[in-house]
């Protein structure tokens, strides 16, 4: 964990801790058991950063415990794939389950207490086709109707389900409905469908079961069998909540979980649909789920994102009722603060043009490399060996011919300090036939290096390159994946990529030292921006860069300055 971020990762007050301190203090419960419930149908993103955060966090304030539930219920969309970057995304992030669970552990006990309300009059095996039920539910203004088979003897459902169970019926041509009210104001409370039929194979119950429980059936009785006192989940399932009570209330099970509903997390620019997310990554706009650009905990990690800088975005947005929209920036100030503390800091040039000191090797202009402090305000870091020679590499932003006096960099006739080494001042340039200045011609003032000089007053300071030894690679730049802020309202999400917002810069040249960055490496580079090495298209000896983030907010808050 950055010391930077590391001030307070207990769970701010919120709505939830108030009932939890209000549980305990009352006797209603005397411990806190949270789980964090994914389905296996996609990568984790940044919303579920915030539930895992508030589960596992509560969990840890509170000398709790939390599973991790993959609620396996629809075999048709879940894979193995998932399980494993699920588990490892919540390690990564910082958090330990007590146990792994998964709905389909409770397939026999589901089937049980599904037996149990049939037995009771409570369920019914309906034979309408999916349109039809969806017919007869109503609509917010038109109360629903019952169906013709809602009615049946406890004799004959039981004899239907079995059938069901037996795979008798086709996909779509029975399913088992609670029986409660066709009227109820609340939708999810019109006979709800519990158990569908689905000849898939489920990735750890096989072929035993081609009836599977749904979600509302499924998930209340995972948590009572689980022991969770607190079970959170987002308010769109706040109605359903009265379905959650309603089978706990009229099955044979001890405890009673309750269920809160705090808002999403919607993040500007960001989709937080795994649906949508699986869209991009098989029509191969994006480089898979743990693409740069993409707010999945995966592709947050491969930008550079720490996991402190997360899970302190997560303590930052607070957990309240109230649905919003949370700026980009809120996210990018949480690892730029991480990074300003913790990044050492390196020179690269990602648009190189030539810089030649024509005195050099005259007294006073001959160091042949310079010690570096790897970062400004902490001498513990260390310092490193910069080498440097007659000819270097400069930006070919940080030069003009002329340029009025905002230009604090270098122009003819005017000096600049190269950093961490020699006042230059430019004296001429040379152009290739298209006019595209490719090298300039400096003095240098001696004895300058990290010495103020008497009549030698640069404005700007410029970061350079050793040509004559530095490593050349690739540098990736990024910027929003969608040209509109709001990408997961968009009728078609393919529309809205914005095709340049990822840039990649095969010949920058960098400090030689980066040539052996690793893996997991962040840096400062100066004036250009944080970078992380990319775990995907490394290689020992050759790491690609990945921009994380820009050195300050900009207006499109991702792109580096180049001019
Ligand atoms: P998706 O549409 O991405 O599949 P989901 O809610 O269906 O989202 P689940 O895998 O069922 O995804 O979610 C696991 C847990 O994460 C749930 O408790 C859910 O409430 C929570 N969660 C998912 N998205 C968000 C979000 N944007 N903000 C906060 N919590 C979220
Ligand atoms: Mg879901």
């Amino acid at each position: 964990m950055s010391d930077s971020l590391k001030k307070e990762e207990r769970i701010p007050r919120n709505f939830i801790t108030d009932i939890i301190d209000e549980d305990l203090k009352s006797g209603k419960e005397d411990h806190v058991a949270t789980r964090f419930p994914p389905e296996p149908n996609g990568y984790l993103h940044i919303g579920h950063a915030k539930s895992i955060c508030l589960n596992f966090g509560l969990a840890r304030d509170y000398q709790g415990t939390c599973n991790l539930r993959f609620d396996d219920t629809n075999p048709v969309k879940e894979d193995m794939e998932y399980v494993r970057s699920i588990e490892n995304d919540v390690e990564w992030l910082g958090f330990k389950w007590n146990e792994i669970r998964h709905s389909s552990d409770y397939f026999e006990r589901l089937y049980g207490y599904a037996l149990e309300l049939i037995d009771k009059g409570l369920a019914y095996v309906d034979e309408l086709s999916p349109d039809e039920i969806r017919e007869y539910r109503g609509t917010l203004t038109k109360p629903g109707k019952n169906s013709p088979y809602r009615d049946r003897s406890v004799e004959e459902n039981r004899a239907l389900f079995e059938k069901m169970k037996q795979g008798e019926f086709e996909e779509g041509k029975a399913c088992l409905r609670a029986k409660i009210d066709m009227a109820s104001p609340f939708i999810c409370m019109r006979d709800p469908v519990i158990y569908r039929i689905r000849y898939a194979t489920h990735e750890l119950t096989g072929d035993k079961w081609c009836i599977y429980p749904m979600y509302d059936f499924t998930h209340c009785i995972s948590d009572a069998i689980e022991g969770i006192t607190h079970s959170i989940c987002t308010l769109e399932f706040q109605d359903n909540r009265r379905l959650y009570d309603w089978v706990i209330d009229h099955i044979s099970i001890d405890h009673h979980p309750h269920q809160y509903e705090m808002s999403r997390l919607n993040l500007e620019y960001a989709l937080t649909s795994k649906r949508k997310l699986n869209l991009l990554v098989t029509s191969g706009v994006v480089d898979g789920w743990d693409d740069p650009r993409l707010a999945t905990i995966s592709g947050l990690r491969r930008r550079g994102y720490t996991p402190a800088s997360i899970r302190e975005f997560c303590r930052r947005i607070g957990v309240t009722k109230q649905e919003n929209t949370v700026e980009l920036s809120a996210l990018e100030s949480c690892i730029r603060e991480d990074l300003n503390a913790n990044a050492p800091r390196a020179m690269a040039v990602l648009h190189p043009i030539k810089l030649i000191i024509d005195n050099y090797g005259e007294a006073g202009v001959d160091a042949t490399s310079f010690s570096i402090p790897n970062h400004p305000d902490r001498p513990e870091m260390g310092e490193r060996l910069v080498s440097f020679g007659k000819e270097l590499y400069i930006d070919e932003s940080d030069f003009r011919e002329e340029a009025n006096k905002q230009y604090k960099r270098l122009k003819l006739n005017h000096e600049v300090r190269l950093r961490n080494a020699y006042i230059v001042k430019a004296v001429s340039c040379e152009k290739d036939s298209s006019g595209k200045v490719v090298a300039v011609h400096c003095e240098a003032v001696p004895n300058s290096a990290g010495a103020n000089v008497e009549g030698h007053k640069p404005k700007g300071v410029i970061q350079w390159v050793d040509v004559s030894n530095c490593y050349r690679g690739k540098v990736i730049l990024y910027s929003t994946l969608f040209t509109d802020p709001n990408p997961g309202s968009a009728d078609d999400i393919l529309s809205i990529v914005d095709r340049n917002s990822k840039i990649e810069i095969n010949d920058a040249v960098m400090e030689a030292g980066l040539k052996n960055a690793k893996c997991g490496d962040s840096f400062q580079f100066e004036r250009e921006g944080y970078f992380c090495v990319d775990s995907k298209n490394s290689k020992d000896g050759a790491p690609v860069f990945n921009l994380t983030v820009a050195l300050r907010e900009s207006k499109k808050s991702t792109e580096v300055a180049t001019n």
